[in-house]
């Protein structure tokens, strides 16, 4: 299997030279050059095995350049019962007759971006082995909140490779913050920024490159590498868990072999379902797939109309992950779907540049359309769907989550299909606490209380326990310091590195 880029740029490249590049040099995203279809025999013979099985069994027809004992190694390394909490590494919840959730949150930082991140810095590891490199990895990362814990927790401790995370000092929750500062391991710094998220980005791209910058890296035996959601090997690891849930469903008897579903994807850089898409494509029997935005609802409009508009206002919602006016990864899906037509989408992807606009043509809309439906939520429904689904089946849910459940009650309004159906549930309640103890108690209840006292808060009332990654949070000892101006973050990596 060889990758190319989406601009045209580079072709021939294999898995672990494209998850060393993370984005191609003329600016593209990396994509399978070929597709891959899986027999019947190999989708169901998926059901009795376990996650880590099941994950080797999709993994190595897109890492083929790996050997089965270095992908078993990966995977074993990745999603452990410590980790995870429990052998099931994401369960399968059932909601109704019709709706299965499916918990992707379960892993260490409490929200879906462990289930790549943790076994990314593995797969990079060994990908910078086998393309002769020496040098260590430095893996830089902006972050907007739960990346930058996620790639904290995933590099921690992994040899050959240091990880630095900057974050907007003031503009992450109070949990996303201590998740931060508190981080263990002895390659780990998280930096908070005096700016905004744009402000770290764009800070970090400009070291990426900075071409002085880059050389004296090399010469003290240093490289960078990114984490960020682009990266083909981080991509790869979310289409094994739609064939598990499907394997799940199967084996509790809630669907037979070859029965269509429904994929339910609350949606920000288009990452997950984007994954989903794959997962279909691969021979997974999907219907739909339902793109579920918030406020900032540039995909709605987008699957609705076939114009990309991003020149709107930027929205700060409760979910705010999602939080996105530019889905990156919309590029893999435009490329597919125009059968790999480089120059189409570099013509798209320079007007959105240089216009903040871009429209597709009839067809490709038409292409899409009959796998896509796209809705949105505003922030009031956000919070009445976390009562209701409270209410009506005492199962607690974030706000993510909630504008999935609430577009695909918008979908069954406007289309009446029932068909079974998935909804991806992208992080644990208590990792936005405040919100959902808000929708289900009222706004009395968060009053004069702090993020720390509502994870205590939100356990007792609804008998759950606060998981492990978040439990005394604000008692661990604060192990990073360092605030920045943006203007200075060069000379922090410098610092750090000693160079
Ligand atoms: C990152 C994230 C999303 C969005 O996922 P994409 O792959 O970027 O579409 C949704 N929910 C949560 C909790 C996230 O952290």
């Amino acid at each position: 299997m060889f990758y190319e880029s989406t601009r045209g740029g580079l072709k021939s490249k294999s898995s672990a030279e494209a998850i060393k590049m993370g984005i191609a040099p003329d600016g593209g995203l990396f994509v399978p050059e070929s597709p891959v279809k899986l027999s019947p025999d190999e989708i169901y013979g998926l059901v009795n095995l376990s996650y880590q099985e099941r994950a080797v069994q999709i993994l190595k027809h897109f890492l083929d350049d790996y050997s089965m004992e270095e992908l078993v190694e990966c995977v074993n390394l990745a999603y452990t019962k410590e980790k995870f909490g429990s052998d099931d590494i994401v369960p399968v919840v059932k909601l109704n007759e019709n709706v299965h959730v499916l918990e992707l949150w379960h892993g260490p930082t409490c929200a879906f971006k462990d289930m790549a991140l943790q076994i990314l810095p593995h797969l990079l590891v060994k990908a910078v082995a086998k393309t002769g490199e020496t040098d260590e990895t430095v893996i830089l990362v902006a972050t907007s909140g739960d990346t930058g814990k996620a790639a904290l927790e995933g590099f921690k401790d992994v040899k050959g490779t240091k990880v630095i995370v900057f974050f907007p000092s003031e503009g992450v929750s109070q949990v996303q913050k201590m998740q931060m500062v508190t981080q263990e391991g002895n390659n780990t710094y998280s930096v908070g920024v005096n700016g905004n998220f744009d402000d770290a980005q764009n800070g970090v791209k400009a070291i990426f490159t900075n071409d002085s910058m880059n050389d004296k890296m090399s010469k003290n035996g240093f490289k960078f590498s990114s984490a960020n959601s682009i990266n083909w090997g981080r991509l790869v690891p979310q289409i094994v868990y739609y064939f598990s849930a499907y394997a799940d469903l199967i084996k509790t008897k809630e669907i037979q072999e070859g029965d269509k579903i429904n994929i339910v994807v609350p949606t920000g850089n288009f990452g997950n379902i984007l994954a989903a898409y794959y997962a279909m494509e691969m021979g997974l029997p999907v219907n739909k797939l339902i793109c579920a935005s918030n406020e900032n609802n540039v995909l709605t409009e987008f699957l609705k109309t076939g114009v990309y508009d991003r020149r709107r206002e930027f929205k700060k919602t409760s979910s705010p992950s999602m939080d996105i006016l530019i889905s990156s990864n919309l590029e893999r899906l435009l490329f597919e779907i125009t059968e790999h037509d480089s120059w189409l989408i570099t013509e798209w992807m320079k007007s959105l540049k240089e216009e903040g606009v871009y429209t597709i043509d009839p067809d490709t809309k038409k292409k899409i359309s009959k796998n896509f439906w796209g809705g949105f939520t505003t922030e009031a429904e956000t919070l009445k769907t976390i009562e209701c689904i409270f209410n009506e089946y005492s199962y607690v849910i974030d706000t993510h989550t909630a504008v999935g459940i609430d577009v695909y009650d918008k979908y069954v309004i406007s289309t009446g299909d029932m068909t079974k159906t998935i909804i991806a549930s992208t992080a644990s309640p208590f990792k936005f606490n405040e919100s959902v103890v808000k929708a289900i108690f009222g706004e009395n209840s968060i009053n004069n209380k702090s993020e720390f006292e509502l994870l205590g808060i939100l356990a007792e009332k609804c008998n759950l326990t606060v998981p492990d990654g978040l439990k005394d949070l604000d008692k661990r000892p604060v192990r990073h310091k360092t605030v920045c101006e943006k203007e200075a973050m060069k000379s922090v990596v410098e610092n750090i590195l000693t160079i």
